[in-house]
């Protein structure tokens, strides 16, 4: 026998058994995300790696650690860990500062990261995700969030906690990391490898740790005086207030954590995250923030923007399971001609039909429909003759026989 080649490990297949999850996933982005306006963007999977080390920035795992690179043709090209770089470089490069802001789209599907795979992580994952571009106002931050609850809650899922917080500007965000850094000092050797190296480049990323021993150390009294130290500036503080009082009028409950950075470098202002408690220890479902300087580095005009991703694994995950959807019915048949024509007027109506292709005997077709479908339409030489159908509802086992042109499902 020739051999059996696997799925590759940290891929999955999405099996028909769970294509509804999936559908509902996608269904209920399409209608929440159009309700506020956005329009669906699809961008290629894979871009040149430079685009992902200038957009996602290369002090962050993803792109030290985490992506799939491939020589092609003398370029390096890589597969998309994250969709809002090739979001912006498309908004660039087809003009669409020009239109009138805000300009929203959204977009869902694949991304790909090499981590060690585990319970929710994947090395091929699927996100679905909001970008807004041209508001610089925290009315669009509130916005983003609204929907993002707001598509969680019509998933059925409440159960979740939205964590925010402000990064502040460039500027005010200088001092703060340099405090940061003075005050972890002392422990540097302390720290585990990842944030010895962090600690020059990106400093803030050190208080998205998730080693325990960092974790200690960042709950010590002194350090966490200045992690819980106001830093942000006057205006940053001003749109920080803002978004929560638009939040606190729209009834979304959040909780703010000084220690929330995000892994990604193009952030500013405010981040967040929606954690769920039934995932363990991979337990973000959302991340997003405020990125107002990332189309200019990219090489567009001067354009504030805010998004968010989920993964719909983890979405999925928390999703209850749905029986298999029968089939409206299965026709009975041993004409396949005349079972064939029948499928297809039901068809044409808008029913989910099937027939028995390999024209087994009556018995075993009525087994089958039996199995997948609500009502079985039975054929028999009587009512081919006279143009009738007998309905069996497969539930309670009633029987009619009527006209063809009469049925309704
Ligand atoms: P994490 O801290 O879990 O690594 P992240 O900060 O890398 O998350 P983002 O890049 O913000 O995640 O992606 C947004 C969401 O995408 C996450 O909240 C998570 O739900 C999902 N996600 C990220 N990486 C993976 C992965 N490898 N497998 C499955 N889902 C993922
Ligand atoms: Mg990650």
């Amino acid at each position: 026998m020739a051999k059996i080649i696997k799925v590759l490990k940290g891929t999955k297949d999405i099996l028909p058994q769970e294509a509804e999850k999936w559908h509902k996933l996608e269904k209920n982005a399409l209608e929440i995300f159009t309700k506020y306006g956005y329009k669906e963007i699809r961008t290629p999977i894979f871009e040149v790696t430079e685009l992902f080390a200038r957009g996602v920035g290369d002090t962050t795992d993803i792109v030290n650690k985490e992506m799939y690179t491939f020589e092609k043709s003398e370029r390096s090209l890589t597969l998309r860990p994250e969709n809002t770089a090739g979001v912006v470089r498309s908004f660039i490069e087809n003009g669409m500062a020009r239109l009138s802001a805000p300009i929203k789209l959204w977009y869902k599907g694949p991304m790909f990261r090499y981590e060690r795979p585990q319970a929710g992580r994947q090395r091929q994952f699927h996100q679905v995700g909001v970008e807004m571009f041209g508001i610089k106002e925290p009315s669009a931050d509130a916005e983003v969030i609204v929907m993002a609850a707001e598509y969680l809650k019509s998933l059925g899922l409440n159960d979740l906690e939205v964590e925010i917080n402000s990064l502040g500007c460039p500027t005010c965000r200088e001092e703060y990391k340099k405090r940061i850094k003075e005050v972890l000092k002392p422990e540097f050797e302390n720290l585990c490898e990842d944030c010895q190296n962090r600690y020059e480049k990106n400093p803030l990323r050190l208080l998205d740790c998730k080693v325990e021993t960092c974790k200690e150390i960042f709950a010590k009294p002194e350090i966490q005086k200045v992690i819980q130290s106001d830093f942000i500036c006057e205006e940053c503080a001003q749109h920080y207030t803002t978004l929560k009082s638009y939040l606190d009028k729209l009834n979304v409950k959040y909780v703010e954590n000084k220690l929330l950075v995000r892994g990604l470098d193009y952030y500013n202002r405010t981040v967040f995250e929606i954690k769920s408690n039934n995932l363990g220890s991979q337990n973000a479902v959302c991340g997003g923030g405020r990125y107002d300087s990332l189309v200019r580095n990219l090489g567009g005009d001067d354009t504030p923007a805010v998004g968010w991703a989920m993964g719909m694994e983890r979405l999925n995950s928390l999703l209850p399971e749905t029986e298999v959807q029968k089939l409206d019915a299965y026709i009975v048949s041993n004409s396949p001609a005349d079972a064939f024509a029948f499928a297809q007027e039901l068809r044409a109506k808008g029913y989910n039909v099937e027939f028995d292709l390999a024209n087994k005997k009556f018995t075993k077709q009525l087994e089958k429909a039996s199995k997948c479908a609500k009502y079985a339409l039975i054929l028999g030489e009587d009512e081919i003759k006279s143009e009738t159908v007998s309905v069996k509802n497969l539930e309670t086992s009633e029987q009619v026989t009527i006209n063809r042109n009469e049925i309704e499902l």
